[in-house]
């Protein structure tokens, strides 16, 4: 088998294991017990806080571990809008709040985790939301972003790169322009990590949301930076870990797995970003040559390494994924969360892409570790899964 879903999920690394595997065994103590098993604990998730803050360019303070990447993002967008709206609320005289409904800046392409955050602030706190539309090529416009903050703006979350097309958003310019204005930033830098700069600073954004297992951690542990120290309302009610922003016994080994992963993605990432394209480009190449109607989604350059996303008119998605399954290769329609549903993919559809067309998506994300004879092998495998299920194959 070939596995090309690496935006899904990523085979868990050796390294990474091995640093965990002392935390899961001998050293299991609770880093809230007052004892020597659950200081030690204590130190060891202290230690992993410090080294990645250490790659992303952050005070460890700056850190709260998280289940993964939708709890951080959950608690980014939730909490720092929830938040915001209580300093909203304090700043204007009382006989202006009922008209102050507090806003939220987002995008069209954000995963669900953002998505329904927002849905959850629309429905139930009566949050007013905007969703910047995107071209194309997946991509949102900066001067757009700017246009649509107001006095009432208290987030603006942009994703670093789609999970489903790969396409890179100018993260940055949003966040001077918001930074401009007063406006806090998140990025959902799930999909990003691994292959672009995570440094905050470098990125100006005031809280970024990670998860391990796209880096080579199991599935369970992922971060959520907020620069300073903000407000923020939390979405985990409990014994107040993580200075009280998230509750509930940390995740020590996760955590330990979480620096160890950034450190080695943070060390390997020229290498690994040189390679990727390169296979992507061939990938790429040989898809559009070879499969009549074959269309690459997302940006030309402006996407990620590892990311290669087509349609292929009149195959469906599902259908194709089936064959090139047979054919030993796995990968996925879209996105993982959406395999399954028979709704056209939002990110496809906010792109102007018809709603038959974009039914007839395949993803292939790729590991560090692939060959190019691996990619060769898959691309022929799509052209043959392509023709055998409605399109046509050039030969
Ligand atoms: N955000 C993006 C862009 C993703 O691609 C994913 C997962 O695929 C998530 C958030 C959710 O992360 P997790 O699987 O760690 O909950």
């Amino acid at each position: 088998m070939m596995y090309l879903d690496a935006a899904a999920t990523a085979p868990p690394r050796r390294e990474v294991l091995e640093a965990m595997w002392p935390h899961l065994t001998t050293g299991f103590g609770n880093p809230s017990s007052a004892h020597s098993a659950g200081e030690a604990a204590a130190r060891a998730l202290e230690a992993a806080r410090e080294t990645a803050a250490g790659v992303l360019g952050c005070r460890p303070g700056e850190i709260i571990f998280t289940s993964g990447g939708t709890e951080a993002d959950n608690l980014a967008v939730k909490g720092l809008a929830l938040a915001g709206m209580d300093r909203l609320a304090l700043e204007r005289p009382a006989h202006e709040r009922p008209g102050a409904a507090p806003h939220v800046v987002s995008t069209a392409v954000e995963h669900p985790a953002v998505l329904e955050s927002l849905n959850y602030l629309r429905r139930r706190h009566g949050f007013s939301v905007t969703l910047l539309p995107v071209d194309g090529t997946g991509m949102v416009d900066p001067e757009q972003a700017a246009a649509v903050l107001t006095p009432k703006t208290v987030l603006c979350s942009v994703m670093y790169a789609n999970n489903e097309v790969g396409t890179v958003q100018p993260v940055g310019e949003i966040a001077g322009r918001c930074r401009a204005a007063g406006v806090p930033v998140h990025t959902d830098a799930v999909q990003a990590g691994g292959w672009l700069d995570l440094n905050v600073t470098a990125l100006g954004v005031d809280a970024l949301s990670l998860s391990g297992h796209k880096l080579g951690t199991p599935k369970g542990i992922g971060l959520l930076y907020l620069r300073g120290a903000p407000a923020v309302e939390p979405v985990m009610h409990g014994g107040g870990q993580e200075r009280g922003r998230r509750s509930g016994t940390e995740n020590v080994a996760g955590a330990v797995g979480l620096a160890a992963a950034l450190v080695l993605a943070a060390a390997e990432r020229d290498d690994a970003v040189r390679h990727a394209e390169a296979l992507r480009n061939r990938m790429v190449e040989a898809v559009l040559r070879d499969i009549p109607g074959a269309l690459l989604t997302g940006h030309r350059t402006r996407r990620l390494p590892g990311h290669a996303s087509f349609c292929f008119p009149g195959a469906s998605g599902e259908a194709v994924l089936l064959e090139l399954e047979r054919a030993g290769v796995l990968c996925s329609s879209g996105s993982a969360c959406a395999a399954g549903s028979d709704e056209p993919s939002a990110v496809l559809t906010a792109m102007g892409l018809d709603r038959e067309v974009a039914q007839t998506a395949v993803r292939f994300t790729f590991t560090a570790a692939l060959t190019e004879g691996e990619v060769d092998r898959a691309a022929r495998a799509a052209g043959e899964a392509v023709a055998a299920v409605g399109g046509l194959m050039r030969r």
